[in-house]
């Protein structure tokens, strides 16, 4: 089916019609000029917008539309947990060329639908428009902070609270996104050089992109299928745990400290030895020849956390599961500090992510 037999609002129609809201917040959802939302109460409202362009944040060759949606959703959601919140609302606009068909799109819906499902999240709105080349997709996702359980003081976490002798945590494991994109990249190549060659035969209809990820699963998904950190959210509520500063680490946990460091007007220390390494991350980096805590240093779209919690606190954060403290904060003018495994010590520097992320 094309696009232009059911027309812009038969599309938004037949993409939508089946989205239910499961939030009190959200009163009315698509359908009329705008959503109306209820932000009262004893919270704080947080709200970010993130855009994914063709060619520049995604290649459609080795993303499906499903994936894409998804991963769209979860970078903003990533964003809200970051602040300590929980996501409640997204709104989406997409602006697409003559390629896109509607089954790409119903993929795209299917794949947004299932994020804003796991994490409980209404779609409530959004515009459908064209564009001459290319896909883009803007996202803007709305969310609450409420206080802990027990208190009534809402916290956001900000980039700006960590203080001397806080301690520095990730979640999960970095690089794993990056060298799924290295991945990727290559039998992409692999694709386009067969494709080259058919061309000139005369046959390039002939050629699919087969490529080979055998065993490497894990790395295509952190890459294609990132999962925003609501858990790692929750068990810190549980314990508890206030962090001082928090952020989803999107860029490179390089670029990520520099950022907490400077909205805190901070230096920190960090072990190499201690950041979370998956092993077939590992293995990877070593077939690229590549250096495997540079990939967790300056690799991106790890959609992980990084947060500082007090001192005081360390017990209960070494109790977390999928946390590890990889570090501490410092005073301003030590500087950020990166200490190898054979005891050098470096600045951390960033490189931050080559995709064109601003
Ligand atoms: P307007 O002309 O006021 O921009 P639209 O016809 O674009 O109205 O949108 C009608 C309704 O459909 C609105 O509630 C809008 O939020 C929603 N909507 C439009 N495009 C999308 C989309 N791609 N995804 C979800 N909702 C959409
Ligand atoms: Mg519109």
């Amino acid at each position: 089916m094309q696009i232009s037999e059911l027309g812009e609002f038969g599309l938004i129609d037949h993409l939508t019609s089946t989205i239910k809201l499961e939030n009190a917040s959200s009163l009315v959802g698509i359908g009329d000029d705008c959503a109306v939302l209820d932000c009262s109460g004893q919270k704080r409202t947080v709200v970010t917008t993130d855009m994914l362009m063709e060619g520049i944040h995604f290649d459609l060759v080795y993303t499906p539309f499903k994936h894409l949606g998804y991963k769209s959703a979860m970078v903003n959601l990533s964003d809200i947990y970051a602040m300590g919140g929980t996501p409640r609302q997204l709104v989406v606009s997409v602006a697409m060329d003559r390629r896109i068909t509607v089954k790409a799109l119903e993929d795209f819906y299917d794949g947004l639908r299932l994020a804003c499902e796991r994490h409980h999240v209404d779609l409530v709105g959004g515009d459908t428009t064209s564009s001459i080349t290319g896909l883009a997709i803007s996202i803007t996702a709305i969310g609450e902070v409420l206080p802990y359980d027990g208190e009534t003081e809402v916290r956001p976490i900000l980039r700006s609270g960590a203080k001397d002798t806080d301690l520095v945590c990730v979640s999960g494991n970095l690089g794993a996104a990056y060298l799924g994109l290295q991945l990727m990249e290559r039998e992409k190549q692999i694709y386009l050089s067969q494709l080259r060659e058919a061309e000139q035969k005369g046959k390039a209809e002939s050629v699919v992109f087969e490529p080979d990820f055998a065993g490497k699963e894990y790395l295509l998904e952190r890459f294609l299928k990132p999962e925003a950190r609501r858990d790692i959210i929750e068990a810190l509520r549980k314990t508890g745990v206030h962090p001082t500063s928090m952020m989803d680490i999107s860029d490179g946990l390089s670029s990520e400290l520099l950022h907490i460091c400077k909205a805190s007007n901070c230096g920190c220390r960090i072990f190499e030895e201690r950041i979370p390494i998956d092993y077939q991350t590992a293995v990877t980096a070593e077939e690229f020849n590549l250096n495997v805590y540079t990939c967790a240093l300056n690799g991106g779209e790890d959609y992980e956390l990084l947060f500082t919690v007090p001192l005081t606190d360390h017990d209960r954060v070494a109790a977390l599961d999928d946390v590890k403290i990889i570090g501490h904060i410092t005073r301003p003018e030590l500087g950020a500090q990166l200490v190898t495994r054979d005891g050098n010590e470096f600045a951390l520097q960033a490189q931050g992510w080559n995709q064109g992320e601003q």
